[in-house]
């Protein structure tokens, strides 16, 4: 390995991240981790208030951007504002996602439509909005925050299931599609992990998890993250599954 890349694996000083749905869980675990390795972080959630005060928190390298990814012309108007708040892209982490369980006979239409937006179309959205940049320099990583339900039928699961296993349908392909420019495209699919999106699992379920030690900590994802990140250039990691070693998924 060159003495360049070694030092490409050190961290990620010069570089600038985007981390959406940052304000809570592992978005913001992960810009903290991109932040403790020397980037700059453009941390991007609708959570005004929340997102503020993880920025606060996190110091003046962090960067909130306030934007609703489920709507449209926001997600169009998020590169112009991040080239503005800082010059440069270099890594997307299309992180934020929600979660809607149950079977599906008992299940709310407009609910699965306002997830399939955030967890499917809001990622293709900006992946599309980065891309240009990217490519005219010849860099860049793209990473999402996939989910074991990517690769694995969880049965209590249908429609979150369907929407990772659409991400990583997305994520297989896009990789091929940008390769030759210089772009990296991957996916972390971790198993459960203890954030808020997990307030809609049954009581007895995530009790049940959390008594087994069947759950990651956000942090857990981060470090994943991270190292992906900081392989050479020359290593693309497309796919990295991470589960709690007590877990039957
Ligand atoms: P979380 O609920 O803690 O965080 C989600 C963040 O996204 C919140 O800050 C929220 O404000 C933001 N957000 C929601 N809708 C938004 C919108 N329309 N526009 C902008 N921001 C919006 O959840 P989390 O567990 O950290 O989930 C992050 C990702 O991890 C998701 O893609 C999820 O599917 C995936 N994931 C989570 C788990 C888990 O068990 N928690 C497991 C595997 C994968």
């Amino acid at each position: 390995m060159s003495h360049k890349e070694n030092a490409a694996m050190q961290g990620l000083s010069d570089k600038v991240a985007a981390v959406t749905g940052a304000a809570s869980g592992i978005g913001l675990e992960c810009a903290r981790a991109m932040l403790e390795a020397g980037a700059r972080v453009v941390l991007i959630d609708r959570a005004r208030d929340a997102l503020h005060a993880c920025c606060a928190e996190l110091g003046d390298q962090a960067i909130p951007l306030v934007v609703d990814l489920s709507d449209s012309a926001a997600v169009a108007g998020m590169m112009p504002a991040i080239l503005a708040l800082t010059g440069q892209l270099d890594i997307l982490h299309a992180n934020a996602g929600a979660y809607v369980g149950g079977p599906v006979i008992d299940g709310d239409p407009d609910a699965w439509d306002r997830m399939l937006t955030l967890n499917i179309n809001a990622v293709f959205r900006c992946v599309h909005a980065v891309l240009p940049h990217m490519i005219e320099r010849k860099t860049g990583d793209i990473l999402v925050t996939s989910s074991i339900a990517g690769v694995v039928p969880v049965v209590g699961e249908p429609i979150y299931t369907a929407s990772k296993h659409a991400v990583q349908a997305f994520v297989h392909t896009l990789r091929r599609q940008v390769a030759s420019a210089g772009l990296r495209v991957g996916a972390v699919l971790p198993g459960p992990v203890v954030t808020a999106l997990l307030d809609d699992w049954p009581r007895d379920k995530l009790e049940a998890e959390l008594a087994s030690g069947g759950l990651l900590e956000p942090r857990d994802v981060a470090e994943a993250v991270l190292f992906m990140l900081t392989r050479p250039r020359s290593v693309t990691i497309r796919d990295l599954v991470i589960l709690p070693q007590r877990n039957d998924l």
